[in-house]
């Protein structure tokens, strides 16, 4: 069979030119052990790269394994197959009176795949997707089946993992107790006396867009739990009604807003589940970067906004807890992200990236994963103080590189 395989937003075409789609997990064992070089291709939502793998190699999808999402209500835990979705996720988690800590703005990417690249929502107390993880099980270049799980010493090598050690068939997740959230949009937040600090822990969960056509954030999204209590917002106007993100964009796709309670699922993501975009028509890039450098980084984008803005969707600004996972952007910091939808463009868009990242020179930004970057690998394994202690990892695992495409070998150097 000879087939294109793309990523969700087309911009990248895989060189393999057949998915293999394993049934079984010895289907999986199997063909990994045979081959010489593997990727696994997620729900395909990221942006450059970090799945393709290479002419030689063989790209497969676990999305045909039965899928399994097995909830322990005593132990308060999930363990889900590494095909499966966070919409589908959620639903079965949430049917059983439990919730995940957080979601990411849409609720269609793998978790297998989010957690791999850093993947993460908002909120200054909550970490990245990753953060709730317990344990993964992976096939290994020889076909074999490892379990890691908290409190092994390789375990904060191997959630945010760049698909670098094997194939996730399985992750076992943290729960907690079921709780609502309220979503409210406040317009025209000024850049000017911004206090970042305040505005960002004025709810549980906190994004600030912009579209950088003047200074300031067009739209303030808060989701608060319901359980916690509600704080004053005194910096912007409350929206009269429901918007999207995007300026002249309608609100029909986006989750519940006005205040109107519901469950965590149905708030936390910007977009609503039953909404399936098969495709995008949109390039995204993000940098993540120690909390405190947030103004400092504000103002320096606000410096170059007249050459970011005609080639930018929207921006969002979001934060994530510091946590422990060697290769996680959010590694070892409490963390600002900024990010960029831009225009589908490639060849407009990259320069303004560059743009971005002079602007942001000297704020240690880490590039998100799965998102357009051009970051050189030397300046980012400046940025990964564990990045040596991952390498060791993937070599352990991995001794003949099979999992390290051309991606990975660039960021990390040679692995065998
Ligand atoms: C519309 C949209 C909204 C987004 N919103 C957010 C957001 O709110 N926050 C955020 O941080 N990011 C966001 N992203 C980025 C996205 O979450 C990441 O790119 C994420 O990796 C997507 O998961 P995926 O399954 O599609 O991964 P893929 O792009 O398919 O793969 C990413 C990496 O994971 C690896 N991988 C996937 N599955 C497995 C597996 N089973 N075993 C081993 N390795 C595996 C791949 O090899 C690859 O290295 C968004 C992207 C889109 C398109």
């Amino acid at each position: 069979m000879t087939t294109t395989v793309t990523n969700w937003a087309g911009n990248i075409t895989y060189t393999a030119k057949e998915l293999h789609r394993p049934y079984s997990l010895d289907g999986i064992r199997d063909l990994v052990a045979r081959s010489a070089k593997v990727r696994v291709l997620g729900s395909g939502h990221s942006f450059n790269e970090i799945a393709e793998p290479g002419p030689e190699g063989v790209l497969l999808t676990v999305a045909d394994l039965p899928p399994v999402i097995d909830v322990d209500s005593t132990a308060r835990t999930v363990r889900v197959s590494g095909g499966v979705r966070y919409a589908e996720l959620a639903r079965v988690v949430y049917a059983h009176g439990l919730a995940l800590p957080n979601m990411a703005s849409l609720p269609h990417i793998s978790v297998a795949g989010s957690v791999a690249t850093g993947t993460h929502g908002s909120g200054v107390g909550n970490g990245s997707l990753a953060a709730p993880v317990r344990e993964v099980e992976l096939v290994t270049a020889d076909g074999s089946l490892v379990t890691i799980g908290r409190g092994d010493d390789r375990f904060e090598g191997s959630v945010t993992s760049l698909g670098a050690l094997g194939v996730v068939t399985a992750l076992t997740l943290d729960l907690e107790p079921s709780y609502e959230v309220e979503q409210r949009v406040f317009t025209e937040l000024p850049l000017e006396g911004l206090d970042f600090e305040k505005v960002a822990a004025s709810a549980y969960s906190v994004s600030l867009f912009t579209d950088w056509r003047a200074p300031g954030f067009r739209q303030v999204w808060l989701k608060r739990r319901a359980d916690q209590p509600l704080s004053d917002f005194p910096w912007a106007a409350p929206a009269t009604e429901k918007l999207h993100p995007v300026p002249g964009m309608p609100a029909v796709n986006c989750t519940e807003q006005l205040g109107v309670p519901g469950p965590w699922h149905e708030r936390l993501p910007h977009f609503r589940a039953e909404f399936t975009p098969s495709s995008g028509a949109e390039l995204q890039s993000e940098y993540l970067l120690p909390r405190p450098y947030a103004l400092d980084a504000l103002h320096a984008l606000d410096a170059v906004r007249t050459a970011v803005a005609p080639v930018l969707q929207i921006c969002e600004v979001r934060t994530v807890a510091a946590d422990a996972q060697w290769l996680s952007p959010a590694y070892g910091r409490d963390t600002v992200a900024l990010h960029f939808t831009w225009v589908e463009d490639t060849a407009a868009v990259l320069p303004v990236v560059r743009r971005v990242e002079e602007a942001l020179e000297g704020l240690d930004a880490r590039p998100h994963w799965g998102k357009v970057f051009t970051v050189p690998a030397s300046a980012l394994r400046e940025r990964y103080p564990r990045l040596g202690d991952f390498r060791e990892l993937a070599r352990s695992l991995d001794p003949q590189g099979k999992f390290a495409n051309a991606f990975v070998r660039d960021v990390l150097g040679d692995l065998t």
